[in-house]
C-alpha cells in the first residue's frame, strides 16, 4: 500500500472556490525514485508540501492524488506511489498556485519538480519542511478554514 492514507478533510477555500491544492507529505524512510524521465532523485525522510492547481474538478485531482492505483503521470505521482509515502493533509485554496507556492516555506530539492507548466519561476512545486510543525506554523495553529483565506487576502492589502 502506498500514499493511500485518507487525511483530514481541510478545506481553506469553499470547494466550488479553490483552484488551487497543498498535499502535505510525509516521506517515512529516505528513498532513491525514478520519476519516469525527469531523472532519479534521493528524497530524504520528512515532510513535503506540493503546490498542485485544477482549473476543473479539483476535488477528482485529489482523490486522484489520494488512489493507489492509477497511471503514473505527474512527478508527484512517483513519489507517491512510493512504500512509506503518505498524503496526511489536503488543503484548498482560492490563491493561484503559484504565488501560494512561493510563500510556502520550505527547502528545494529537487529543481523542476512539479513545475513543468510553471511560468512563475517557482523552481519547484515540492518543497520539504524542517518539519511537520512549519506546515501547522505556516497556517496557524487554530485558525478557522475559512477565516485563513480572508485574513490572507486582508493582509494583502484588500
Ligand atoms: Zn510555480
Amino acid at each position: 500500500m502506498s500514499g493511500a492514507t485518507i487525511p483530514s478533510a481541510a478545506a481553506d477555500a469553499p470547494f466550488g472556490e479553490a483552484r488551487t491544492y497543498q498535499l502535505l507529505i510525509r516521506v517515512a524512510r529516505p528513498l532513491t525514485v525514478t520519476v519516469g524521465r525527469f531523472g532519479t532523485f534521493d528524497f530524504p525522510a520528512g515532510w513535503y508540501v506540493y503546490t498542485g492547481s485544477a482549473k476543473r474538478n479539483l476535488e477528482a485531482r485529489v482523490r486522484r492524488h489520494l488512489s493507489a492505483h492509477k497511471t503514473l503521470r505527474w512527478h508527484i505521482d512517483y513519489l507517491l506511489a512510493q512504500p512509506g509515502v503518505a498524503v496526511r493533509e489536503v488543503r484548498r485554496f482560492a490563491e493561484p498556485e503559484c504565488a501560494l507556492n512561493q510563500r510556502q516555506t520550505g527547502d528545494i530539492l529537487i529543481p523542476g519538480f512539479g513545475a513543468s507548466d510553471c511560468r512563475a519561476g517557482c523552481g519547484s512545486h515540492l518543497k520539504r519542511l524542517p518539519s511537520r510543525l512549519s506546515f501547522r506554523a505556516y497556517f496557524g495553529r487554530d485558525r478557522g478554514p475559512r477565516r485563513f483565506v480572508a485574513g490572507c487576502s486582508a493582509r494583502r492589502g484588500r
